[in-house]
């Protein structure tokens, strides 16, 4: 690919929906056309490209976002595929992070699931415009105009219909493109490659004038052009009909939708006509916005290729053994074999090698410009949400909101060669996945993980098996609960020890409170300006926060606690930073004691989708699982039903809800907050 090409030539996208929409199947599509790939794979046969992952390729499923680019009409566009399962939301998130406009797939029939609406909010908070795709046309039970409605109700979208089916169902040969005002059908016998216009069929003709009414009154209000020949009554432009929808989307106040087939091979090509018409390039979203490191001043750099380097590394992977860093440039120029500066952990580092990614096979090129998305090996510190720049010129993006684990389990290594390996293997594997966590329990000997959920832990059990060779014993899935304190408590922390002949002293006196659910660990210094150095205080803080990893009460991590320095003793010739972090941790600790510690569980956020008969014995269920039921939401012949219920009583549900609706129920299921535990 160029290095020439114009930044609005360029085009950042990612395709996301709920699991089983279709993205693969789609992806695989656009690869094929696009000429990247010679051969499309189907998903159950384990042969898509881009689910390279084993883990992938038998679950039938997308986990690790894979990045590819291709060029469509003179555009370059890079692609990243997302998974649906909400136990791997960080990929969607950290993926939105650094895309420009996203591709929204909805299931035809089944429409607007909860996997998309919380991608949708996400994508809200990162400003993302948007494309809707509604899938799967030929699918008994298709309906286009349900899932538009759904769109609005549960999206509060405002949909803009591009298109409309050529027919659905066993009937859908095609899309009547509204703007053109033509129908569109594509050739069965060649994989859909060839596709040409037809006059829309005379059944559909009234319809289709009557949608096109509706778009242009939609989208009028985006161009003045256009707004004037519809308030005159004229015929009405195509191009500023075009024009019209790119600026609406832009302004995020539309969602342009189209419609097709994805595994008939219909409709995708004139869906990769309308990301190149509507949505953004680089050089159309606002410059990025961070701040100096030290002064912490706003700083606003431009798209531009010329300007200081600012990237930022949105995904790590390890690589036989290596870092393999995936980068979003958004100014300057980037060189393989260059120096750069991490401003994030204030250190240089050098760029060995980069690479065009596609999946997971690799091009390498030397310069990467503003716009652009690179891997890079070379850098070793480097973690997922840091900022690289020029050192001259320092600059740090905001990081990426991570979740906390709320599920771990156990394993036990067979041998003591797999022990080794364990180790190094679960550092690997939580450098690539900030949501994995893992400790060694002193008290029972053994190592934990934690993370998103059962899949999620799942698979990462599967890989230490696989890539890293590691044997072990695995234990039944555990909640991880967090710890917080009930009432206010003021203490007092004091070190006083000769340590090599030289006096070591502090002492500090903090107060404890509880904060509001959600809030964290927020700690404050109440001393008077000159009282104790900063490097002191920031002692202070290491020292209680160091504390709140694992709580006085059951070892769990602590939440939602205000912790105020309100007095220190200072001894000249004999205190220190280290004697300070250790009276303060031990003044929290007693604090912590006295301040009734109870424990939070998590509670998920679930969602049942049943045919309506089995509803009642679901809800029964939910009852007794200490859930509580939010909404019941009727739909054609099926129910969804949305509940809260604590984590610990939701392993094994897939299995009864399986039973409690012979087969036929669907849920997923997602972490809410943090409740007491009752
Ligand atoms: P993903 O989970 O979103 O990546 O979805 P997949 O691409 O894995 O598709 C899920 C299933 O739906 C697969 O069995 C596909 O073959 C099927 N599928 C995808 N698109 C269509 C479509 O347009 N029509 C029909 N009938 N099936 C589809
Ligand atoms: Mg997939």
């Amino acid at each position: 690919m160029s290095t020439t090409i114009k930044l609005d030539k360029i085009r950042n996208i990612g395709i996301v929906a709920h699991i089983d929409a279709g993205k693969t199947t789609l992806t695989e599509r656009i690869l094929f056309y696009a000429g990247r790939i010679h051969k499309m794979g189907e998903v159950h046969d384990g042969q898509a490209v881009m689910d390279w992952m084993p883990e992938e390729q038998e679950k039938g499923i997308t986990i690790t976002a894979a990045v590819t680019q291709f060029m469509w009409q003179g555009h370059e566009i890079h692609l990243i595929d997302t998974p649906g399962h909400v136990d791997f939301t960080i990929e969607v998130e950290r993926s939105l992070r650094v895309l420009d406009g996203a591709i929204f797939l909805f299931s035809g029939v089944e429409g607007v699931e909860p996997q998309s609406e919380t991608i949708w909010h996400q994508a809200d908070k990162y400003q993302i415009p948007r494309l809707a795709f509604i899938n799967k046309m030929d699918r008994i039970g298709a309906d286009f105009f349900a899932v538009v409605e759904m769109m609005k109700k549960k999206l509060g979208a405002r949909p803009a219909l591009c298109q409309i089916p050529l027919g659905m169902e066993e009937k859908h040969r095609g899309v009547i493109d509204l703007v053109r005002m033509c129908g569109v059908v594509w050739d069965e016998d060649d994989l859909g490659v060839t596709y040409r216009d037809v006059p829309i069929p005379p059944d559909m003709v009234d319809e289709a004038a009557l949608r096109r009414e509706e778009l242009v009154e939609c989208v009028a209000e985006f161009d003045d052009t256009l707004m004037e020949t519809y308030l005159q009554g004229g015929a009405v432009a195509s191009a500023d009909i075009e024009r019209a929808v790119r600026s609406g989307t832009l302004k995020l106040r539309i969602t342009p939708v189209f419609c097709g087939a994805a595994y008939r091979n219909r409709g995708v090509q004139t869906l990769l006509d309308g990301v190149i018409k509507y949505l953004p390039s680089p050089a159309d979203i606002p410059p990025i916005k961070g701040f100096h490191p030290t002064s912490k001043e706003i700083i606003v750099r431009e798209p531009k290729k010329d300007a200081p380097l600012t990237a930022f590394a949105f995904k790590i992977m390890m690589d036989e053994g290596r870092k393999l860093c995936y980068l979003r440039i958004y100014s300057g120029t980037l060189h393989a074999e260059s120096v750069v500066f991490n401003a994030s952990q204030g250190q240089k580092e050098r760029i060995a090698r980069m690479f065009h990614m596609h999946a997971n096979s690799r091009k390498r090129i030397t310069t990467a410009r503003a716009g652009d998305i690179v891997a890079v090996v070379g850098l070793k510190h480097i973690r997922t949400g840091d900022t690289l720049c020029d050192e001259a010129h320092p600059i740090v993006l905001e990081s990426i909101e991570f979740y906390e684990p709320v599920i771990s389990v156990a394993i036990e290594p067979r041998s003591i060669a797999d022990q080794e390996r364990l180790l190094d293997s679960l550092e690997k594997l939580a450098a690539e996945d900030p949501t994995f966590r893992y400790r060694f329990d002193e008290e029972s000997g053994q190592t934990l993980i934690s993370g998103m959920g059962e899949l999620h832990l799942e698979v990462l059990v599967q890989r230490l098996t696989r890539e890293f060779n590691v044997k072990a014993a695995i234990g039944k899935p555990q909640v991880v609960y967090r710890e917080t304190i009930t009432r206010p408590v003021e203490e007092e922390g004091e070190f006083a020890k000769e340590i090599g002949g030289k006096m070591q002293y502090g002492n500090v006196r903090i107060a404890i409170e509880p904060l509001e659910r959600g809030k964290g660990i927020v700690f404050l210094s109440a001393l008077d300006p000159g009282r104790l150095e900063d490097e002191y205080i920031q002692m202070v803080e290491e020292g209680v926060r160091s504390c709140c990893l694992s709580g006085g009460l059951r070892g769990y991590p602590v939440v939602d606690v205000k912790c105020t320095l309100i007095d220190a003793e200072y001894r000249e010739g004999q205190s220190t930073p280290l004697a300070f972090r250790i009276a303060a941790a031990s003044a929290f600790q007693r604090a912590y004691e006295k301040a009734n510690p109870i424990l939070l569980e998590p509670i998920m956020a679930v969602d049942v989708i049943v045919p309506e008969e089995y509803s009642s014995g679901v809800i029964g269920d939910i009852n007794a699982r200490r859930g509580r039921i939010i909404e019941i939401l009727p739909r054609k012949q099926i129910i969804e039903i949305r509940a809260s219920i604590p984590l610990s009583n939701m392993f094994g549900y897939s299995t009864e809800l399986r039973s409690l609706s012979k087969g036929r129920g669907t849920f997923t299921m997602q972490f809410q907050r943090f409740d007491e535990l009752s």
